[in-house]
């Protein structure tokens, strides 16, 4: 199998090269903590988060989801906790109840201004987690079981990397990946000024930045952190299955080479790999580009439109034959680069300073400023969102008649929209020329559709400076923040010091109020422009919040005062999940009895399948629903080769008749080795009454063989 063999090679090649990690310069050494957790929460029948998509409902597991949580404390105690999950997007509902739990353990150790919470915008995970119900509509409200797995993941991550604190170097490096990502609104970003554009040789940023994590002691690596602008949407909205996509796979195949295993079984504690995003607003990894499903011709540059005039059939594809591919392809490039970094010091700057960090709640629906160049007043808006929110991406497309750059309203979806809420004359005129689709910001019904209050933050580590975006920025809106970010850190240090620093726009941060395209990009309404929800400044007034921060976090931190505090919801929270009522199996049968046994005999590179009478997987979050098995020959005993969380291993569940309430599990296995295995699924059942039983299925033992 071609992903065996590429492991193989990767592996033998770089596990000798974490042994040679030097550290040249002076350094300074930190206190590090790592740890990673589980967040995948309820695996079955929670609508997806991302493609905004009805009926695209979870039914197993791909690949699972984890929170990764590194510590970083300075000499003088100053520190810093960055959080990284496989998740769509994080929300104040999630942050504040992490920051409190948190408090139950650290006490104030940990608050707003030193906890960063980032998302890799993976869009196949559960949604229901955040608080604005725009972003739960869709999904059925609020989901419990949801959140609770996310908060938990995290606070456990956390727990697991304050126990393990110790000293260590950190490496900043970055390198090129190439073909891994395209800009999916080419038109808006042409729409940016040419000598701006000049100044770039594409039109996505390519750049990785990589932070090495070693231990001071035996200078061995530890752990790392990339950043590469991409969106995770190698599965397609057709998927079903939860999976942390290609940035999730990313940190997976490091962390298997890195850990030097020999079989897949999730990753382990020791080595971490972090595959963060940046400003992946427009970019996209369906790198063949979008095309019309039904006449393979391409679709229009400018509103992604085919022969009917809609936009549902234009969709992009990625390099792969299929969606599980393009995955690995997409997530293959971001590991290589990262081993290859990992193996190349010879680019390495030891990371020097202090770690400071600043926080500011702002009310992104209200911001008003002179801007001396224009000579005029520039002000944000209200949250909304113009009509092709709804025309959906090439990498999703949207339903109805809706298509990307959509300038004109129609009487029609008017009248849907003002019964939701009606803007006013001042907030169409402030969000021209989008056409006002859904006036977000003026929907209270039941409760608040959309933030105005968002969390901003600037965390230095060094020379290393994190911009905590909470959306998603454009590239070229993630230029401009590095810029001015740039330009406040040269106002208030030495040239030197601010030519030595390295800005990450880092998107997908503590908070999401969906798109930040430039004013120019803003102009043509495709998704990205019409999904900048506060109006076509909302990008300088995030640049002037971003470049007040930086200049905060390099002087005085005490200059930024706290800000408007956000509303916590939890309570007004609706949904209209139901709990599970009843698992039943079918007569003369029991639950996790073998329906379909495995084949005897295999050979490498084919796919076993075996099927078992199901139980609702929700009964029950189990860190794993199946377990691979083989026998070893030297002892004759089964040792664990593969779970759920393994990347050759899948886990389907089916709800045969809701009515009945039977259920199947598949179990699909690509062996990796020759060997004799046998394949075991963990359920739980639930009666009429409540009552929970767990059982485990096993399968005959089968034979794998090379041919
Ligand atoms: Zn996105």
């Amino acid at each position: 199998m071609k992903l065996t063999l590429v492991l193989t090679v990767i592996s033998c090649y770089f596990l000798l090269c974490s042994e040679c990690i030097r550290a040249d310069g002076d350094g300074d050494v930190y206190q590090v903590g790592l740890g990673m957790a589980d967040i995948t929460g309820p695996v079955a029948e929670v609508n997806f988060m991302g493609y905004a998509k009805i009926g695209q409902d979870g039914s197993g597991i791909h690949l699972r989801l984890y929170s990764r949580a590194f510590y970083i404390q300075d000499s003088n105690g100053s520190c810093v906790l960055y959080i990284n999950c496989d998740i769509q997007s994080i929300d104040q509902l999630v942050r504040k109840m992490v920051l409190n739990k948190l408090s139950e353990t650290y006490g104030k150790k940990f608050d707003e201004s030193n906890v960063m919470i980032a998302a890799t915008h993976t869009h196949s995970g559960p949604g229901g987690y955040l608080q604005y119900l725009l972003f739960t509509i869709l999904s059925r409200g609020f989901n419990k079981q949801s959140t609770d797995a996310v908060v938990d993941g995290i606070v456990e991550s956390v727990h697991r990397a304050h126990a393990n604190i110790i000293p260590s170097k950190l490496l900043l490096t970055q390198g090129q990946v190439k073909d891994a990502s395209v800009n999916r609104s080419p038109a808006s970003y042409l729409l940016n000024p040419p000598e701006e554009r000049a100044k770039y040789s594409s039109d996505v940023d390519t750049t990785m930045y990589l932070v090495k994590f070693i231990d001071a002691n035996n200078m061995k690596l530890r752990a790392i952190i990339s950043w590469f602008p991409v969106h995770p949407v190698s599965m397609n909205n057709t998927n079903t299955l939860v999976s942390s996509d290609n940035k999730g796979l990313a940190s997976l195949i490091v962390e298997h080479v890195m850990n030097n295993m020999t079989e897949i079984h999730g990753p382990s504690n020791s080595f971490i790999a972090s595959f963060s995003n940046m400003n992946a607003g427009d970019v996209s990894p369906n790198t063949r580009g979008p095309r019309c499903i039904d006449t393979g011709e391409p679709c229009d540059y400018v509103t992604s439109t085919c022969s009917d005039g809609k936009s549902a059939k234009c969709i992009a594809f990625g390099p792969g034959r299929n969606m599980e591919e393009s995955t690995y392809i997409i997530a293959e490039k971001q590991a290589s680069k990262a081993l290859e970094l990992i193996h190349d010091s010879s680019h390495d700057v030891a990371i020097a300073g202090p770690v400071s960090h600043v926080h500011e709640y702002v009310d992104m629906s209200s911001q008003s400023w002179y801007d001396p160049v224009h000579k005029t007043n520039f002000t944000t808006c209200p949250h909304a969102l113009g009509y092709s929110f709804a025309a959906g991406t090439t990498d999703g497309p949207g339903a109805f008649d809706f298509f990307q750059g959509q300038r004109n309203s129609t009487t029609l979806w008017n009248v849907f929209r003002n019964f939701l809420g009606k803007p006013d004359q001042q907030m169409i005129e402030c969000h021209y020329p989008k056409p006002i689709l859904l006036a977000t910001g003026r929907i209270r019904i039941p409760y608040a559709w959309a933030p105005s209050i968002l969390p901003t933050q600037v965390i230095r580590i060094g020379q290393l400076v994190l911009v905590g975006i909470p959306g998603e920025p454009t590239t070229m809106a993630g230029r401009r923040i590095v810029k001015a970010v740039t330009e406040a850190v040269e106002s208030v240090t030495s040239t030197r010091q601010a030519s030595d620093i390295t800005v990450i726009p880092h998107g997908y941060v503590n908070g999401y109020s969906d798109y930040i395209a430039t004013y120019e990009e803003y102009q043509l309404q495709r998704y990205e422009g019409a999904n900048t929800a506060y109006g076509p400044r909302t990008l300088d007034a995030y640049m002037r919040q971003f470049a007040k921060l930086a200049r905060g976090v390099f002087t005085d931190t005490r200059d930024i005062p706290f800000g408007p505090e956000p509303p916590f919801m939890l309570k007004q929270q609706i949904s209209w999940y139901t709990d599970v009522i009843l698992d039943r199996h079918p007569i003369l049968k029991k639950f996790g009895q073998v329906i379909e046994q495995p084949h005897v005999n295999y050979t490498l590179g084919e796919t076993v399948v075996a099927q078992f009478v199901g139980a609702h997987p929700n009964n029950n979050i189990l860190p794993t629903y199946l377990s691979v098995e083989k026998l070893s020959p030297e002892d004759a005993t089964w040792k664990l080769v593969a779970t759920d969380a393994s990347f050759n291993t899948k886990f389907h569940w089916k709800r045969d008749s809701t009515i009945l309430a039977l259920s199947t599990v598949t179990i699909e296995f690509t062996p990796n080795e020759e060997g004799v295995y046998r394949i075991n699924y963990f359920g739980t059942s639930r009666s009429l009454i409540g009552k929970l039983t767990n059982f485990t299925g096993r399968t005959r033992q089968f034979t794998v063989t090379e041919n």
